[in-house]
């Protein structure tokens, strides 16, 4: 089946310390059975003054439930449900390797307010490493354990890895020059590829060292600059991206075959970052927290979620096979939604059109902070909305006379 919804699960973090401090309440209750996920009303008296104001606001705050691919329980580890990172892959992102390896698009994105867990869930920590060093180490693995079985079949791996910040494009596996300004890229688009970073770094990696140290690299480099650039990591969105090429040599028939995919895994900007406007007067700085990306990408997944148009008839594989030029989606649903998709109007929902609308397999991760109501509540809406997106995935393979 080339059509699919896109993935959507739900992650819950534990408390941290400042929230233990004034003995936050946890507002989220998820059901193993149904993998379901409810966000509680806070009560009266709750410790945290943005959830007493949101109590206040609504005549009856209520409780909400919402239904998900899967519901991850990582509140406390002493429940039999806790979902440990390695629970995290097992669940999704070995599947999504496997279909990686079947020669389709993938996507994962993690999306949350800032300290809901994404660079958590994504990266990890050197101890607990997350769903991006995992997805590289079973990667060289299974291409380790093929090159013993099958030495016909050789394979190519290159990564790259790029932030974008208020509208730029920034090469994460360039190194920070101390005292220049950064150097920003431009998008071109290709009638085959669609859209892409021109001049980004694509290093060719060999093994699990030397991915991992790039990805290292590029993540030092993300910190560097939001430290000298005050809090830049809550307001980029960072992308690494692996492209996997396996080429495979017919004995028999002397034919020779390449099948490419590539592998996205984006941790998004904080999701406060959407807001255009704030009803309290807290957060009166605005402007500097409006993320266009962001925002753009919400409407993205609304029209994605209620297309206008009926998706046209599926292209079957098989003919997509066989026009390797429509492979970026110029014939799947992306072109009849064209016009009511707003993917243009951001760098963002510009370079990751294809991952959210046309030819990928997809999955969002929705994280969630245990104790706040409303911005929980937000993100929860988006998920629900996000499991309406259908994708159109294609086997990418040519063959090479
Ligand atoms: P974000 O990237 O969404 O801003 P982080 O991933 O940095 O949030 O998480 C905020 C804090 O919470 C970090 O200290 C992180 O280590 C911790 N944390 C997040 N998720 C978990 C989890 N599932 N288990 C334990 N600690 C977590
Ligand atoms: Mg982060």
């Amino acid at each position: 089946d080339p059509g699919g919804n896109v993935r959507v699960v739900v992650r819950v973090r534990a408390f941290l310390p400042r929230e233990i401090q004034r003995r936050a309440e946890c507002l989220i209750r998820m059901d193993p059975v149904s993998q379901s996920t409810t966000l509680m009303a806070p009560r009266d008296g709750d410790s945290d003054p943005a959830n007493a104001r949101a109590r206040s606001r609504r005549a009856v705050a209520e409780d909400k439930t919402f239904t998900f691919d899967s519901s991850f329980w990582s509140h406390d580890r002493a429940d039999e449900h806790y979902a440990t990172q390695a629970d995290v892959y097992d669940s999704l992102g070995e599947e999504f390797l496997d279909h990686n390896f079947e020669g389709y698009h993938t996507c994962i994105f993690a999306y949350g307010q800032t300290g809901s867990g994404k660079s958590y869930t994504m990266m990890g920590t050197p101890d607990q490493p997350g769903l991006i060093p995992r997805t590289c180490e079973d990667l060289f693995e299974r291409i380790a354990a093929a090159q013993e079985e099958t030495p016909n079949i050789s394979y190519n791996v290159r990564v790259s890895y790029f932030e974008v910040y208020n509208e730029h494009v920034r090469d994460l596996l360039v190194p920070v020059v101390p005292n220049q300004p950064p150097y920003y890229l431009k998008i071109r688009e290709s009638p085959i590829e669609g859209p892409y970073v021109k001049d980004l770094t694509e290093v060719p990696v060999r093994g699990i060292d030397e991915i991992l140290r790039h990805m290292h690299t590029g993540d030092n480099n993300r910190t560097v600059a939001s430290t000298k650039m005050n809090d830049t990591s809550s307001r980029s969105h960072a992308v690494f991206t692996i492209m996997l090429k396996q080429i495979h040599h017919d004995l028999e028939t002397d034919e020779t075959t390449e099948r490419s995919s590539r592998i996205r895994l984006v941790d998004l900007a904080g999701s406060e970052r959407a807001k255009s406007t704030e009803a309290t007067g807290a957060r009166l700085r605005e402007g500097s927290n409006i993320n266009k990306s962001l925002t753009t990408l919400g409407r993205v997944i609304a029209a994605l979620a209620d297309p206008k148009k009926p998706p046209p008839r599926s292209t079957s594989s098989i003919s997509s096979l066989l026009r390797p030029k429509s492979r970026a989606g110029n014939s799947s649903s992306s072109t009849n939604n064209t016009n009511v998709v707003p993917y243009r109007d951001s760098i963002l929902t510009w370079l990751l059109k294809d991952s959210l609308g046309g030819n990928s397999k997809t999955a969002m991760i929705a994280c969630i902070s245990p104790s706040d109501y409303e911005e929980t509540l937000s993100t929860l809406r988006y998920a629900d909305q996000a499991k309406r997106i259908r994708t159109r995935a294609v086997v990418n393979q040519d063959s090479i006379s």
